[in-house]
């Protein structure tokens, strides 16, 4: 703790991660004696630095970037890119720790890494986002590598994003490699990389309904909060598996639609004007908006997706949608649920699929988005979508047989950080302690 004072959000991470590894530790001394939890809580390197760019008046501006590469064992760093005016060097070490367990659970060879900038790409021009994006990748350019450290993208890290830094990429190196992820499909993305992690996070959640409940998304209610990337694609996901969406939010506020969201008007609103989701309710008949986005938890639903930022289920909502009788809970954002939130929905047998293991549909799919630039190819997105299927039910299998092996039957945070840390921890031993 001394060494990390102030970092609450990684101190958080790490907690609830050393916490479910007590009775592997008992059973394998031998990784306490190879020093494994002291190295893997300690980042390989740590990178921050200056990004100077200039606005559209001329006026010079300075943003903070970061990269943590956090851990190499298996594989090269791997993680995205989160621009937000909330990110400093906590944050990122909290998601770059969490994507170490996240990337092993997925099956393919990936470290863990993250990075982004305080920068804040809302009410930018595009001019702006490019002249950040490349001052940006100069500096990062010198850190990563198609071997070493694939970005990708995050919160306020999309197509647009990535291709400003893809194309600075080429120009410093040129060299035309997979070196980030999320890319546009005319020069090297993978199909189904956009719809990946909210696809990958119902198809967790359905495993998690059939196996542990004999139940479905069929004729559930469901609330997704945030209405970017993973909360479009969930929403989307869910309906197809016969669900009725009725809200999400942004971080102004909540929308409510008891006919089912209508996601052509979400997804003309979000990713065509980039506006704000009130604007839904002047498009849809019935539909009604709150401000304030934590009230969505207070809507009756029957399953709860958290798909916008860390922290934003806490007691309070978790107490609302047990009251209202919630049945499953699975994370579409890192870490939307405090301590105390998950606390209640284990002790009330609700089931939770925690992020690292239900959001991991993204990175696998980076993953598989990464093999394909290796090979020079690229896969349908049947191909694409059938592989992220059965990966994430393997992560599913993989957590709940972890977790009853250890003796603690049921519980998916337990299962998830055990089954993705054994393989790193294993890694790391054999590849001998550096003095
Ligand atoms: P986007 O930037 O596309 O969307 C984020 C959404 O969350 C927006 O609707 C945003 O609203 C909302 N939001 C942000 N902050 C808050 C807040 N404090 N309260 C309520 N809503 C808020 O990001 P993504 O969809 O890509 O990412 C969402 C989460 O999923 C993040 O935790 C991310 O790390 C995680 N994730 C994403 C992956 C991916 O593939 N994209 C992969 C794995 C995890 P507003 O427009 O007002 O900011």
């Amino acid at each position: 703790c001394e060494r990390n004072k102030g970092e609450s959000e990684f101190l958080q991470a790490v907690r609830e991660v050393l916490e479910s590894l007590e009775p592997v530790l008992e059973k394998r001394p031998d990784l306490v004696e190879a020093g494994i939890l002291e190295r893997i809580v300690e980042p390989e390197r740590q990178i921050m630095f200056r990004v100077s760019w200039v606005d559209d008046n001329g006026k010079v501006q300075v943003n903070r970037g970061y990269r943590i590469q956090f851990n190499s064992a298996i594989g090269p760093y791997k993680g995205g890119l989160r621009l937000h005016p909330s990110v400093n060097a906590s944050v990122i070490k909290f998601l770059g720790f969490e994507q170490i367990f996240k990337n092993s659970l997925t099956t393919l060879p990936m470290g863990g890494g993250k990075g982004g900038s305080d920068f804040d790409p809302k009410g930018k021009s595009d001019g702006e986002v490019m002249r950040f994006c490349q001052a940006f990748m100069t500096e990062l350019a010198k850190h990563i590598g198609a071997d070493t450290d694939v970005p990708a993208g995050d919160i306020g890290t999309g197509a647009r994003e990535i291709g400003f830094m893809f194309g600075q990429y080429k120009r410093l190196r040129n060299e035309f490699t997979g070196v980030l992820t999320g890319k546009g499909l005319s020069y090297g993305g993978s199909l189904a990389r956009t719809e990946a992690t909210g696809y990958g996070l119902c198809y967790f959640t359905e495993e998690m309904l059939g196996c542990m409940k004999n139940d479905s998304f069929k004729g559930k209610t469901v609330v997704v909060s945030g209405s970017g990337n993973v909360a479009i694609y969930a929403t989307q996901k869910a309906t197809e598996f016969g669900a009725k969406v009725v809200a999400m939010s942004d971080s102004n506020g909540y929308i409510y639609d008891p006919n089912g969201i209508n996601l052509d008007v979400v997804k003309q609103i979000k990713e065509v004007e980039r506006g704000r989701i009130k604007e839904y309710c002047n498009r849809v008949q019935g539909a009604t908006y709150t401000e304030g986005c934590k009230g969505i938890w207070g809507i009756k639903c029957d399953i709860a997706l958290p798909c916008a930022t860390q922290n934003e289920l806490d007691g309070e909502a978790a107490d609302k949608l047990i009251a209202n009788g919630v049945m499953a809970v699975a994370e579409g954002a890192n870490m939307p649920s405090t301590p105390e939130a998950i606390e209640k929905f284990l002790a009330k047998g609700i089931l939770f699929g925690p992020a690292k293991a239900a959001n991991a549909g993204g990175v696998a799919t980076s993953g598989l988005e990464m093999a394909q630039n290796s090979a020079r190819y690229s896969w349908t997105f049947e191909e694409v979508d059938a592989k992220l299927h059965s990966i994430m039910k393997t992560i599913f299998h993989n957590s709940f047989n972890a977790a009853k092996e250890y003796g603690m039957e049921g519980n998916l945070v337990a299962g998830a950080n055990i089954a993705g840390f054994l393989k790193v921890a294993d890694a790391m031993k054999w590849q001998g302690v550096a003095y």
